[in-house]
């Protein structure tokens, strides 16, 4: 049986592969649909469902392939982590990274993961080249024509095996963190956003206030990261909520006292070790990517219906910045956008809360993080991304049996 990070979606059956040729003999055999896995942190059933799941985590060969200036051939089943050590090695680093860097690189790409940073791409507009297996268990080497096809695929043109893409040089990151009023933060994101190199902010429930998280490169003496709080202090946000129960009015008074102790950051280190964190604290999650003029009535919106109608949800709201890309199945196809998620504790119910949340996202344009929770279907998809019948033709001609599209993918997907 496999299961992803949340514990939300789940497969019969998994069968891993420690060669390219063991991937082929699965891949050949298989008697009904395969997806492929990466490291099981989507949210949503992508490679979990009525299938069997590949594991190639186990697959060897070096991280980094070969370097010719700022364009990488690296291992596309490699987890960020390790292929950022790798690169660093090199003197190159990821342009960007998200909140954690657990995931491999295929799967990161296969749904347009993301930082923040109004003039960086998703991990996916970095794709220069790709290498995959087929469902005949042929190797093919993508022409430049189709790249945009496969900047965001989610496993459904075959299993990708070398990925070449655009890194920078390595470089280190100031890190300075603040609380501030929700409202000002508002009134300023577009500005911090082309001010900064990253700029993000969390805002919490009961509290009025956001956590300003501001990224630049620095050429300053490293210093030393403080204690990690982020996952206490999302235990200690639960306790604050429980409280609520008994009055809405020590829920505000607890969160204060939370938000006084977060203290501010302010320091340098190595971009990748500076930009990504762990998280301990497991949960469901849903992001939409919304068009930039809409994001601030979109946010105002969406906070106050989680304290009137969703007071049990305690989890910040995560606000980022993406620019945009070429993907055709890229939700930053087209321009950049303003990236808004909602999460909610894993166990605790999340489907009100989100369907109230996606009709908010979804009144102004938005596209679903693909590996994040949504409802979107196959008529949905057809009226935001114009790209659609050309990725159809894509995977049609690379699949045309539809081995990589189970159930799950169809009922998405399927045109
Ligand atoms: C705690 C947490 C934090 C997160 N933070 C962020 C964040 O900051 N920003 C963000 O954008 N997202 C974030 N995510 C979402 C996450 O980055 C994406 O869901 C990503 O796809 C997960 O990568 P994975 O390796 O776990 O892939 P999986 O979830 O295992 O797979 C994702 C897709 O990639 C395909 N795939 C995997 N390997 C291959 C391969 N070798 N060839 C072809 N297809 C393949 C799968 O079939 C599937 O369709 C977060 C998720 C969690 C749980």
């Amino acid at each position: 049986m496999w299961t992803n990070w949340a514990g939300n979606q789940s497969a019969p059956q998994v069968m891993a592969a420690r060669t390219v040729e063991e991937l082929r003999q699965i891949v050949i055999n298989a008697t009904g649909p395969v997806r492929c896995a990466g490291a099981g942190h989507s949210f949503t059933p992508v490679v979990a469902g009525e299938n069997l799941v590949i594991d190639p985590s186990g697959i060897e060969g070096p991280a980094v392939i070969s370097v010719d200036g700022d364009r990488v051939r690296v291992k596309a089943t490699e987890k960020l982590n390790a292929l950022s050590l790798a690169l660093a090695e090199h003197g190159k680093a990821f342009r960007n990274l998200g909140d954690i860097n657990v995931q491999s690189l295929a799967g990161a790409m296969g749904t347009a993961t993301h930082g923040t940073g109004a003039d960086l791409p998703c991990i996916s507009g970095e794709m220069t080249g790709a290498r995959l297996m087929t469902a005949t268990g042929d190797i093919v080497d993508l022409a430049p024509d189709d790249i945009p096809g496969a900047r965001v695929s989610l496993g459904m043109l075959g299993i990708l095996l070398e990925i070449e893409m655009m890194v920078v040089p390595a470089y280190d990151l100031r890190r300075q963190v603040k609380v501030v009023p929700l409202d000002e933060i508002l009134t300023e994101m577009e500005a911090l956003a082309q001010a900064h190199r990253h700029f993000e902010f969390f805002w919490l429930p009961y509290s009025g206030k956001a956590i300003r998280v501001i990224h630049d490169i620095s050429d300053q003496p490293r210093g030393k990261p403080p204690m990690d709080l982020d996952n206490i202090g999302v235990r200690a946000i639960g306790v604050a909520r429980s409280a609520g129960r008994l009055s809405p009015g020590l829920r505000r008074w607890l969160m204060s006292l939370i938000l006084a102790l977060q203290g501010n950051e302010d320091y340098v280190g190595e971009s990748w070790r500076v930009l990504s964190k762990p998280r301990d604290v497991k949960f469901v999650e849903m992001e939409y990517h919304l068009p930039p003029d809409a994001a601030p009535d979109v946010i105002r919106e969406v906070a106050s219906l989680t304290e009137r109608r969703h007071p049990e949800v305690y989890f910040p709201i995560e606000v980022r910045r993406t620019a945009g890309d070429d993907g055709w199945l890229s939700p930053f196809q087209g321009g950049g956008r303003v990236s808004v998620a909602v999460h909610v504790a894993a166990g605790e119910p999340y489907e009100a809360y989100f369907r109230d949340v996606e009709a908010i996202f979804r009144a102004v344009g938005g596209r679903p993080h693909w590996g994040k929770m949504h409802s979107l279907k196959r008529a949905d998809l057809e009226a935001l991304y114009p790209d659609l019948p050309a990725f159809d033709a894509l995977r049609a001609r690379l699949d045309p049996g539809g081995r990589f599209m189970s159930p799950a993918m169809r009922e998405v997907f399927g045109s």
